[in-house]
């Protein structure tokens, strides 16, 4: 039970209030800092479409038209996400932007992550006879169903249905999986089991939310994911990829991007690392890649948090949660993102009572971690959680201004998905202030107005954007085109 007054609001001491400064200094973005980093990020846009090629991959992606509509057939879609495995099967119906979808989720066990390839094969494919089984009785009889598998790690495509693993990232480390190409591990999978599925493509979460949205609403033009990692993809004109010049494609040719902008600033140029940012790099799987990831994705943000509790209780003159047990705190990635979420959500403009919500702060810090924070602690909690969502969110917009101004899109829409887009608190309000701020808008008349670019939440990109994807090939295919 709560014991501490809630009542009594106690002045914040001078000593937490220096280290709240200290934490502001380190983690505010302001708009020169925003622009300075567009400008850089833009310039690392057009190196990765290059012979030579930069931080950020920008991997072709086959994806060579946006969807008109009128797509029609039935299609199974496979996603590999961090927690679960979702199996889909989507039938895009006659009537335009139309389609039905039924679906199962499946638990992604843990250990699969870090355990071996074979494993994680033989699962999913374990995972898509079961949805067969369900679905379709006696799988035996059943034609071979094509199938879009969203496969959200950079992977380099020469073909649709081809994807060679570039490095794994969000925290997954399987050994022989990197450097070579997932498709026939996956396809050897599902003969062993005799599963009837054809693969028609290999697709990025952000190209199938890219491709879903633009299915209802013509004027999106960038899919991004902000989940437990981040990226995200847009449409390009070959003639602007010197990298597939050999290919002698007519340059109005247009071909998805999947930017893979995670790895932005692995070359520490521009974005202002904190000496948290570092640790997490250093103890991560893979040291030196996904910087920008690293500062913004769901996966990262709580351990963010974490480490500053951890260097403020320890290392800092003003020792918080003195004299407690903080061995719960000490559990590397212990506190997820929805950790600080619950935090923000508390301290909501909108919440009742700033004491009661301290209380809320107050009792998580006890149930989850045995931490009795004093008052002016749950203030430092609160400010803490909201430097490091703001900088996320900030951080995010500069990419999708970024693209914007590489594009010329002076107005557009942003399909957005994922954990943290979707569920932490002011993220999309965070991220649209910071955008104006880059793009210079000016005031707005009318609060109810729209922004010139808008981010969106965006449709089911790894069920019908991956029935899509799978449409749109086997169209290209029977029209004899690559
Ligand atoms: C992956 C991307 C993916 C993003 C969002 C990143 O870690 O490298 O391929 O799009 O996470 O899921
Ligand atoms: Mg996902």
């Amino acid at each position: 039970l709560l014991t501490m007054d809630v009542g009594s609001f106690a002045d914040v001491p001078q000593d937490l209030l220096k280290e709240i400064e200290t934490l502001e200094g380190l983690f505010t973005t302001d708009t020169e800092k925003l622009k300075q980093i567009t400008e850089q990020f833009e310039k690392e846009l057009t190196k990765g479409l290059s012979v030579e090629g930069g931080s950020i991959p920008m991997n072709p992606t086959w994806v060579m038209s946006y969807p008109t509509g009128y797509e029609t057939g039935t299609y199974l879609a496979l996603d590999m996400g961090g927690t679960n495995l979702r199996v889909c099967q989507i039938t895009l119906t006659e009537a335009k932007s139309e389609f039905d979808i039924i679906q199962s989720k499946y638990r992604m066990p843990e250990e699969l992550k870090t355990g071996e390839a074979d494993e994680l094969w033989e699962y999913i494919a374990d995972c898509l006879m079961q949805f067969l089984e369900t679905h379709h009785g006696d799988t035996s009889k059943l034609e071979k169903l094509p199938l879009g598998f969203t496969f959200s790690y950079p992977a380099t495509q020469n073909y649709v249905d081809e994807g060679i693993l570039q490095r794994w990232t969000k925290g997954f480390d399987i050994a022989g999986v990197e450097g070579h190409n997932v498709v026939p591990m996956f396809e050897a999978a599902l003969a062993a089991r005799g599963v009837p599925i054809k693969l028609s493509a290999l697709i990025n979460d952000t190209t199938g939310t890219l491709i879903a949205s633009a299915y209802t609403d013509t004027k999106m033009k960038i899919g991004c994911i902000f989940g437990t990692g981040c990226n995200a993809a847009y449409m390009e004109d070959c003639g602007s990829i010197p990298k597939l010049a050999h290919l002698n494609l007519p340059p109005e040719t247009p071909m998805a991007i999947n930017c893979e902008w995670g790895a932005f600033d692995n070359e520490h140029k521009v974005l202002p690392r904190t000496p948290y940012d570092v640790t997490i790099d250093k103890d991560s799987p893979r040291p030196g890649q996904q910087a920008f990831e690293k500062m913004i994705a769901g996966l990262y943000l709580g351990e963010i948090f974490r480490l500053v509790m951890v260097d403020l209780h320890d290392n800092r003159d003003t020792h918080i949660f003195a004299n407690q047990d903080i061995s719960k705190l000490r559990k590397a990635y212990s506190l997820d993102s929805s950790f600080l979420s619950a935090i923000e959500e508390f301290v909501l403009p909108s919440a009742p009572d700033p004491f009661e919500n301290l209380s809320e702060t107050a009792e998580l810090f006890q149930n989850k971690l045995d931490i009795r924070p004093s008052l002016p602690e749950l203030e430092l909690i609160r400010r803490t959680a909201e430097l490091i969502g703001t900088r996320a969110a900030r951080l995010s917009a500069c990419g999708v201004a970024a693209i914007s101004k590489k594009k010329g899109y002076e107005t557009c829409h942003v399909g957005a998905d994922g954990s943290v887009f979707n569920k932490y608190p002011q993220f999309k309000a965070r991220g649209a202030a910071a955008l104006r701020e880059i793009l210079d808008w000016p005031e707005k008349s009318d609060p109810k107005e729209d922004d010139p670019i808008e981010i969106l939440a965006a449709e089911d990109g790894s069920g019908v954007g991956a029935a899509l994807i799978a449409a749109l090939t086997l169209q290209r295919v029977k029209d004899g085109n690559m």
